[in-house]
C-alpha cells in the first residue's frame, strides 16, 4: 500500500477536527421514516460525523424502518416496556440519554416532531446546554390537549431549539407568532417527501393488491390515543361502506395495540371488502398508498404522504396540525363519528369529479429536497 505524505495526513486530521458531530435521536416509526432520509444525506457529507440514538419507544415498528432504509443505531436506550406510560418514557429517555450525551458531547442533537422521546431528548439537551435542531417544527393545532401529548411536546421542543426546520410557510408563521427569532427558522419542506422518492416504485407487487384488481382501494388507519373510544363507531362505518360499495376494497394495517387489534378483528374480521393486515413495512405502505383511491386516517404523516402522491385524504379527527392540505382542498376533516365518516366517503365515491379535484392540487409539503436543505444549514 502507498504511504501517504505527512502533509496530507496533517490535512486529514485537520479535516477530522473540523467535522461536526451530529447526534440524531428518535424512537417511533413515523420519526424514523422522516429522519432516515436526513441520516442518509448527512452520512454522505464529509463534514458530518453522524451518531444515531434510538429510544425504542416503539420497538418492532421502528426496527423494520431502520432495516428498510439501511440505518444502524449506535445507541439504543431500550425504554419500551409493556403498558408503558408517558411518565415511564419521559423519565427513561431523560435519564438514559444523559449518559449518551455525556459520552458523545455532540455539537448538535436532531429531534423530530412531537413524540415524548423528542421532548425528553430536547429537555436533556437544554439541561446540558447542547444545541437542538428540530425537524418538522412549527406544526400546531393550537389546542394544548389535542393531540395529547404531542401538541405540548412540539411547543416545549420549540422552547429548547436552536434550529427550527419548518416544513411549510404556515409552520414558520406559527413559530414567529410564538416569538421564535425568524433567523433561526428554515423552511425546508417535509423530509417524508424525500422518503417517498426512494420508496415508491412503478414495479411494486404485493399479495394485498391481488384481490384489488378493478377495485377502488381505500387505505385505512386508525390508532390515535384520543380516538380509541370512538374506534368501534368508526369501524362500523367502514362495515357499512363495503356493504354499499362492492367495488371498494379497504386495506387496513392494524396497529399492534391490543385495544385497537381486538375491536378491528371483532368488527371487520369477517368482512370480504376489508383486508386487515399487520403493520406494513414502509415500502409496502407507500406503494399501496400510491395506488389508492382515497385515504381514511387519523394519522399525521399519511396526510403529507397522500398529498404528495395525489391521493385525497379524509382525516378522522376534529382538528389537524396539517392545515395546508385542508386549505388546498386535498384533505378534509371528518371527525370521529361513524355517520359523518360514512356520509363523506359516500360523497367522494359517488362523485368522481370531486375526487379528481381533491387529487389535482399542488403538494404543499415539500419538493423532496428537505434533507439536503437541513444538512446544508447544520453544516455551515
Ligand atoms: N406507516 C407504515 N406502515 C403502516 C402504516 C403506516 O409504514 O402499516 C407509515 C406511514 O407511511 C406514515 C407513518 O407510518 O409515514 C404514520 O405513522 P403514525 O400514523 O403511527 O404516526 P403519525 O404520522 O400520526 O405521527
Amino acid at each position: 500500500m502507498k504511504k501517504r505524505s505527512s502533509q496530507s495526513s496533517e490535512t486529514r486530521s485537520k479535516q477530522a477536527i473540523e467535522k461536526k458531530k451530529i447526534l440524531i435521536a428518535f424512537g417511533t416509526r413515523p420519526e424514523a421514516i422522516k429522519l432516515c432520509p436526513l441520516i442518509k444525506e448527512l452520512e454522505k457529507r464529509e463534514k458530518a460525523q453522524v451518531r444515531v440514538c434510538i429510544s425504542s419507544q416503539h420497538k418492532e415498528l421502528l426496527r423494520g424502518v431502520l432495516d428498510d432504509f439501511g440505518v444502524r443505531a449506535d445507541y439504543d436506550l431500550g425504554v419500551m416496556s409493556t403498558s408503558q406510560t408517558l411518565f415511564d418514557v419521559t423519565e427513561r429517555v431523560l435519564e438514559r440519554i444523559r449518559e449518551v450525551l455525556s459520552r458523545e458531547m455532540p455539537d448538535v442533537v436532531v429531534v423530530h416532531g412531537d413524540t415524548t422521546t423528542a421532548f425528553a431528548a430536547s429537555l436533556a439537551c437544554f439541561y446540558m446546554n447542547i444545541p437542538v435542531a428540530h425537524v418538522e417544527a412549527g406544526l400546531r393545532t393550537k389546542n394544548i390537549r389535542s393531540p395529547f401529548p404531542e401538541e405540548f411536546n412540539r411547543r416545549a421542543i420549540a422552547l429548547t431549539a436552536r434550529y427550527h426546520f419548518a416544513p411549510t410557510m404556515s409552520a414558520r408563521q406559527n413559530l414567529l407568532r410564538e416569538g421564535i427569532d425568524g433567523e433561526n427558522i428554515f423552511v425546508t419542506g417535509n423530509t417524508v417527501i424525500d422518503a417517498l422518492s426512494t420508496t415508491v416504485s412503478p414495479h411494486f407487487a404485493h399479495p394485498l393488491l391481488d384481490g384489488a384488481i378493478g377495485k377502488r382501494i381505500i387505505f385505512f388507519t386508525a390508532h390515535r390515543r384520543e380516538n380509541i373510544c370512538s374506534l368501534e363507531d368508526m369501524l362500523r362505518a367502514v362495515f357499512r361502506l363495503v356493504e354499499k360499495y362492492p367495488d371498494v376494497l379497504f386495506i387496513y394495517p392494524v396497529h399492534p395495540n391490543p385495544r385497537v387489534r381486538d375491536v378491528a378483528e371483532r368488527v371487520l374480521g369477517r368482512c370480504d371488502g376489508v383486508k386487515l393486515c399487520s403493520p406494513l413495512g414502509v415500502y409496502e405502505c407507500h406503494n399501496i398508498l400510491a395506488r389508492s383511491y382515497l385515504v381514511l386516517t387519523d394519522s399525521g404523516g399519511l396526510q403529507e404522504e397522500a398529498a404528495a402522491l395525489g391521493v385525497p385524504v379524509l382525516v378522522m379527527r376534529d382538528e389537524t396540525e396539517r392545515c395546508d392540505g385542508i386549505k388546498l382542498g386535498i384533505s378534509a376533516l371528518v371527525g370521529t363519528k361513524g355517520h359523518k365518516i360514512f356520509e363523506k366517503v359516500c360523497e367522494i365515491l359517488d362523485n368522481s369529479e370531486l375526487r379528481e379535484r381533491m387529487s389535482c392540487s399542488e403538494n404543499p409539503y415539500g419538493d423532496g429536497n428537505a434533507s439536503k436543505a437541513i444538512s446544508d444549514v447544520l453544516l455551515i
